[in-house]
């Protein structure tokens, strides 16, 4: 690959702010590759809906058929508001770049665009169906259920985002979800007449001990309280509290387990007279790995050993991705496919320069592979 030109493409996106609270960054970002792939020949559609976060979609096409042989999925929105570029543009030293989104996940991105430059150009025999969003970062809501059906038609799929900082491929990722708990209590004078009142803060109070007995790390099962509020003074029994909870999970027997105890909770106040309601808001299943990504971790460490390279680790993580929305189903999906990066969503991202040319072999090494099977 042409490592200069790279980073010259490189510099031009992440100069380009793109948070996701930016729609017209977005938008910018959308056209950008838009039209990088519709120059390299690709068929190109791009969503250019009002008021919704752009999609872009690219296609060679090669066979006549609506599988997709491989899917490249990434994303074009970063975690930095509008006026990042300004404080702190692109930069290169030491062997890294910098920079809003050089690693998370606009190098990702980019290596994503050339790896289908060359595929294209050497024909290989295979439908290959490049995914862009740019909603990641807010929970892929204008771009989920388009994704999930392209990863219905895929076989194979490489998520673009960063590598791991030991250089690790992410095969593994759990559950996330947030939920909302409301608690509805009787307010009451707290020094005339406390017994007529209902305390909502000492009912949440129960749900977050309880949460913590709830919590089961050998499963891969954690919660969080992460937000909690309650009560208007502090002579006042509680009239109203909620809280937010995160929720990490890798088995689905476990995600009902814990609704299943909600549930339970909610029904069963402590503190009599307390209604209590919960929603699930937010979230991805978990990205388990099934029996095909076990054939693509071999094939990714028979490319290695091909290019003589350091054989690949493949790690799980509680962090969540879009690859999460194509958990549980048939498609193998291997993410953290992104030149090797770290300190993501803060000043200090940065982006190994060496691990750019590394992947770019090693995913193409892969492709061909899959290609020949
Ligand atoms: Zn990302």
């Amino acid at each position: 690959m042409d490592l200069e030109q790279y980073l010259k493409d490189l510099e031009e996106i992440v100069n380009i702010d793109s948070g996701s609270g930016d729609l017209e960054g977005c938008r910018t970002m959308a056209e950008y590759f838009a039209g990088k792939f519709e120059s390299a020949g690709f068929a190109v559609r791009i969503s250019r809906e009002q008021g919704k976060h752009p999609h872009v979609e690219a296609r060679n096409f090669i066979r006549k058929s609506e599988t997709i042989d491989v899917l490249f999925m990434g994303h074009l929105d970063t975690v930095f508001p509008k006026g990042t570029v300004r404080e702190r543009a692109f930069s290169l030293d030491d062997g890294k770049a910098r920079g809003p989104g050089a690693a998370d996940m606009k190098s990702g991105a980019l290596l994503a665009f050339y790896l289908a430059v060359e595929i294209k150009k050497r024909a290989l025999p295979m439908n290959l169906c490049i995914a862009f969003n740019s909603d990641e970062e807010i929970g892929s809501a204008d771009s989920v259920a388009w994704m999930k059906e392209l990863g219905g038609k895929a076989k194979y799929c490489f998520n673009f985002e960063p590598g791991r900082e030991t250089g690790a491929f992410v095969k593994e990722r759990k559950g996330v979800y947030d939920y909302r708990v409301i608690f509805q209590g009787i307010p009451a004078h707290a020094g005339v007449a406390p017994e007529k009142g209902a305390s909502a803060v000492i009912e949440m109070a129960r749900w977050i001990w309880a949460l913590t007995n709830l919590n089961a790390p050998e499963q891969g099962t954690t919660l969080n309280p992460g937000i909690v509020k309650g009560g208007s003074a502090s002579n006042v029994v509680a009239e109203h509290a909620e809280m937010l909870v995160d929720l990490r999970y890798t088995k689905e027997s476990e995600l009902q387990r814990i609704e299943r105890a909600f549930d339970e909770m909610a029904a069963y106040p402590r503190v009599t007279g307390v209604k209590t309601s919960w929603e699930r808001k937010e979230g991805f299943p978990p990205m388990t790995p099934n029996k095909s990504t076990e054939e693509m971790i071999r094939m990714m460490k028979d490319a290695a050993l091909k290019l003589g390279q350091d054989l690949p680790e493949f790690v799980s993580t509680g962090g969540g991705s879009d690859a999460n929305n194509l958990g549980g189903l048939p498609v193998s999906v291997m993410d953290g496919c992104g030149p090797v990066g770290g300190n993501y969503h803060s000043d200090e991202e940065y982006m190994v320069l060496s691990s750019i040319e590394q992947r770019f072999s090693l995913i193409l090494e892969t492709i061909t592979g899959i290609v020949n099977r």
